[in-house]
């Protein structure tokens, strides 16, 4: 069997990992991947394709008759990566375009969870400033924080919690009359703010049946404490100790369950992977957003602690046998520190010389997952924000975590940065 895996971050590598350890897998393909999935040799390949050259990933798939493709992030998703491969009858793992919209439309996502029941802060939808500054002016300042939240996406940035109703208003205004997220912000979307604690829980579904890995929970911010500005993710560790059994039996009977049945009776059943943002407030959970693909960092620690086969489970949801397959977890803990390029998220540098300690590969229970690297003449070095996502297993969270921290020790760059405190909050 032949694997395409789309994209160039840790996720994909790790994904890659996953797919390699499968004995009937042969091929191994990355599209565009990084160094790490440059230099793990054997049956892994990069191919330079970028994620959203659609047409050409089609072709390289025909061609080099790949069985299954997984499409890691969302921008191929929103394109219609998986409409346009399921036309070829190619095999391929994520929504259709229709279905996406749960990410690519918060609009859409909100209307959705309304419409079904599923748990989620109360909503306006605004088209045009002067109807979404009328509102925010109806608001008693007792009303605040506000969330305004462009309604596509931003890569993360389209959305500002608003502490007092001056801020809302510029932060309205930036999307309507500025511009600042351009089409992305025809629609503005401004919620209530939700009190609680953040965590993730990642689903795997065929558009009926579904099956659910480990509760993740990430750090957003650049900055020890959970400070400063936002970033793709400074690290992420799993089990989340917060989402306990009872609170994953929620999540699955009030949001996934109706979600799945939902999308499945509007017309566009959802398939892939659905990563389920959630709120959970005194083990109440509600839905801060939905992404249509895993998440990263958190695939770097959910993925390693999939007792059974990654490969075997996709095999499964393309067949329709999703409930017969193994999908246990390990009962262990993972986390995974990231380290990135100084200046990131603002600008950074890239082209420094990378040196890795030989001792980090002979470290049980520590994997490896390169984002913003690339090899240079036989050199590895840094090409992105990101640069490294270094993940440890263990007995308990806190193993996890120092595992983590020695083998990051192991790793050296000119301005590498990463923070100190991942999974601290847990503990
Ligand atoms: P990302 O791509 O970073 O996940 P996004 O652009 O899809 O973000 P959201 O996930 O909707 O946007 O919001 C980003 C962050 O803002 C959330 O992770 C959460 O911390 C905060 N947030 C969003 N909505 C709310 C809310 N209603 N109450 C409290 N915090 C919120």
């Amino acid at each position: 069997m032949n694997v395409l895996i789309i994209g160039s971050g840790a996720r994909e590598h790790a994904m890659a990992w996953a797919a390699a350890r499968n004995d009937a897998v042969q091929q191994v393909y990355v599209a565009p991947g990084n160094g790490g999935t440059a230099l793990m040799g054997g049956k892994v390949q990069n191919v330079a394709l970028k994620a959203t050259a659609l047409d050409e990933l089609l072709e390289f798939a025909v061609l080099k008759a790949v069985d299954l493709t997984i499409a890691g992030s969302e921008q191929p998703l929103e394109l219609g990566i998986v409409d346009l491969f399921r036309s070829a009858q190619k095999k391929i793992i994520g929504p259709s375009q229709a279905a996406a919209q749960l990410e690519t439309s918060k609009v859409f996502a909100k209307d959705f969870m309304s419409r079904y029941g599923i748990p989620t802060a109360g909503y306006h939808v605004f088209r045009e400033f002067q109807t979404a500054s009328l509102y925010l002016a109806s608001l008693d300042e007792s009303r605040y924080p506000q969330v305004i939240k462009a309604s596509g996406l931003c890569a993360g940035k389209g959305v500002i919690v608003a502490s007092d109703g001056m801020e809302a208003f510029r932060a309205t205004r930036a999307m309507f009359e500025d511009r600042v997220f351009g089409d992305a912000a025809d629609e503005v979307v401004i919620e209530d703010f939700l009190e609680g604690e953040e965590a993730s829980v990642f689903v795997l579904t065929d558009g009926e049946k579904y099956r659910m890995f480990y509760s993740a929970q990430d750090h957003k911010r650049i900055g020890e404490g959970d400070t400063g500005k936002n970033t793709g993710g400074m690290g992420a560790y799993a089990p989340a100790p917060l989402v306990t059994s009872g609170v994953m039996k929620k999540i699955e009977e009030q949001i996934v369950v109706p979600a799945l049945e939902g999308m499945a009776a509007d017309g566009t059943p959802y398939t892939g992977f659905l990563y389920v943002g959630v709120m959970i407030d005194k083990g109440e959970p509600s839905v801060v957003e939905f992404n249509a693909r895993m998440g990263d960092p958190e695939t770097q620690v959910v993925l390693p602690l999939l007792k059974d086969d990654f490969i075997d489970a996709l095999q499964a949801s393309l067949q329709g046998t999703l409930d017969l397959v193994p999908f246990e977890m390990l009962e262990q803990c993972a986390t995974t520190v990231v380290i990135a390029s100084k200046g990131y998220p603002d600008l950074y540098e890239t082209g420094r010389e990378i040196t890795i300690d030989s001792e980090l590969f002979d470290m049980r229970d520590v994997l490896l997952f390169h984002a913003g690297t690339e090899i240079e003449k036989g050199t590895l070095r840094t090409s992105g924000g990101r640069v490294f996502s270094v993940t440890a297993l263990g007995k308990t969270l806190m193993d996890s975590i120092e595992l983590a921290y020695r083998a990051v020790d192991h790793i050296s760059f000119e301005g590498a940065c990463f923070r100190r405190d991942i999974g601290a909050k847990a503990l």
